[in-house]
Formats: C-alpha cells, structure tokens, sequence
C-alpha cells in the first residue's frame, strides 16, 4: 500500500515527502475509502492499528497531504470532510443521513467558461452541491429534510 502513495507522489514531482508507518495508514484508508470521512473518523479507525496515536497526528498528516495536493478538504454543513484528491468534482449530499456521493460531471465546465465569458473575471473555481435523499434512506422511508 506503501507504492499508491509513492506514485501519487512521483507524479507530482514531490520528493521530500517523510513515509511513516501512520502517514501509510491514513493515504491507504482515504483510497479505499468512497466516504469523505472527517479526521475524527479517520482517527476512530487507524487507532486499532496504532493504539497510541494522537489526533493531532491525522491533523498533522491531513495537513501536510493537502499542502501536497494529494487530498482535498471539504467544507460541509459543519464538518470538514477529507478525500483524496481525484479531480474536480461535484458532491450529492443526504440530508438526512448525510451520505456524500461523488458526482464526475465535466459539463459544468462549460459554465465555467461562460461565466468567464460574460464577466470577464479571471475564474479559477466554482462549486455546486446537490442536496437530496439517498437510495437507503429513500428504501427506510426517510423522505423528509431534517435541517
Ligand atoms: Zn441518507
Ligand atoms: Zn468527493
């Protein structure tokens, strides 16, 4: 598992990156991982595996993943949530049990260029979140919005 992160890294041209045992674990179970976990997820899961682990530590490795740009760090409702960055993408959020799907559009790309177009901005980044129900809590009958 050592070697996905070894090839994110070589693709983008980062060679001082420091491997330790907890920075494996955490690159690992973000790849397997189609969650968007929050650090305190991240944190309740590897602490089996390294009982002495801190919290801090997943900040710590969070952080310095993100500064390379191999994870990507999402703001929603009021948790930030963490997935490896896997190219622009859209997110369809539950609102009622708060799954978060990926969603790979690239038709809004087009929007972005008209946005461009007509107001002459410089635009570097645009977001747009889907809130629905998902397919499990359509199945259990929770139709509602909770918030
Ligand atoms: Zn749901
Ligand atoms: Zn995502």
């Amino acid at each position: 598992m050592i070697n996905d992160l070894r090839k994110a890294l070589e693709e983008r041209d980062i060679e001082d990156f420091r491997f330790t045992p907890q920075r494996v674990a955490i690159y690992h179970y973000l790849s397997q991982s189609d969650k968007h976990p929050t650090a305190e997820e991240i944190f309740k899961e590897l602490k089996k595996k390294f009982p002495s682990m801190s919290i801090a530590t997943i900040y710590n490795n969070l952080k310095a993943f993100k500064y390379a740009g191999l994870v990507q760090e999402l703001a929603l409702k009021n948790t930030t949530r963490f997935e490896l960055n896997s190219g622009f993408h859209y997110h369809v959020i539950c609102q009622h049990c708060g799954e978060i799907k990926d969603l790979h559009y690239p038709v809004f790309e087009d929007v972005q260029q008209f946005a461009k177009q007509h107001t002459g901005f410089q635009i570097y980044s645009h977001s747009i979140e889907f809130q629905g129900i998902c397919e499990t809590c359509q199945a259990e009958g929770n139709m509602k919005k909770t918030s």
